[in-house]
């Protein structure tokens, strides 16, 4: 089986989600710095579309299949992903397993209010953790403090959730500047932790109708979802491109 498979010119993972945590788990524990991109198909698209997010994207460690459009195009494409590994699952068990080893970690993004809500959960939730820093993530990159913060604290995994593209931009700028540790986007997890957004309850998530359980929740989100339509075609037109070679 391949370690990894191509859609749109992202080269995914392709092990179960006990096997990629794994991987991460030994690279946090032999101080290993790595890059992880949890990208589902509004990613790959946006990544399609710029080639400078693309020329991002390609220097993760990891890119991990993030939302059940990519597993289903892996398929429509004839090589087919093992399993969806979805970024919000990696965070919580990352944090369990922090718990249990007494990590450091580091929790940079969204407002200050969710930000500081996100780090009290934690800390009460995952006791033995080490919650080295913090900061929200409305803030002036060129000021290097949350570099320099980060610098100094040293943490095991650095959670990152600005947004794409913006997460990933600024751990690729910032990545030389650090010794060790896992670099996380983490999107609109920190919102989930703050306990502002609730995630799709089992129902949906059973069913692969997470996206739709959101887009019920959050319907501004709709023209963002477009993303979803546009991946297919592509990747049908992909797929049709292949059998006319
Ligand atoms: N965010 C941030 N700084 C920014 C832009 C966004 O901290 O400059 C935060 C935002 O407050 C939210 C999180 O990033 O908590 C995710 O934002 P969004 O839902 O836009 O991202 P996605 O889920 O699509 O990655």
């Amino acid at each position: 089986m391949k370690n990894t498979v191509n859609v749109l010119g992202i080269e995914f993972i392709n092990k179960n989600f006990n096997e990629v945590i794994e991987i991460l788990k030994n690279n946090i524990q032999s101080n290993k710095k790595s890059f992880v991109v949890t990208a589902n198909p509004e990613i790959a698209m946006f990544a399609y579309e710029h080639p400078d997010y693309n020329a991002i994207v390609q220097l993760a460690d990891m890119v991990v299949p993030d939302g059940i459009g990519i597993v289903m195009a892996s398929k429509i494409l004839n090589t087919p992903i093992q399993e969806r590994v979805a970024g919000f699952d990696l965070t919580v068990r990352l944090l369990e397993l922090g718990n249990e080893h007494k990590w450091r970690i580091y929790l940079l993004g969204g407002k200050e209010e969710t930000n500081k809500k996100a780090v009290a959960n934690i800390a009460s939730r995952y006791p033995q953790l080490q919650i080295v820093g913090s900061h929200h993530g409305y803030f002036d990159w060129k000021e290097g403090i949350v570099t320099e913060e980060i610098q100094a604290a040293k943490p095991d995994i650095v959670f990152v959730a600005l947004g794409y593209p913006r997460q990933e931009e600024w751990i690729v700028e910032n990545l030389p500047r650090f010794s060790k540790g896992l670099f996380m986007g983490v999107g609109g997890s920190i919102d989930v932790l703050a306990g502002e957004v609730k995630r799709a309850p089992q129902f949906f998530r059973r069913l692969n109708l997470e996206w739709f359980y959101r887009l019920l929740k959050q319907p501004t989100r709709w023209r963002r979802m477009l993303a979803l339509p546009q991946f297919l075609v592509q990747i049908f037109k992909i797929k049709l491109s292949d059998k006319t070679n």
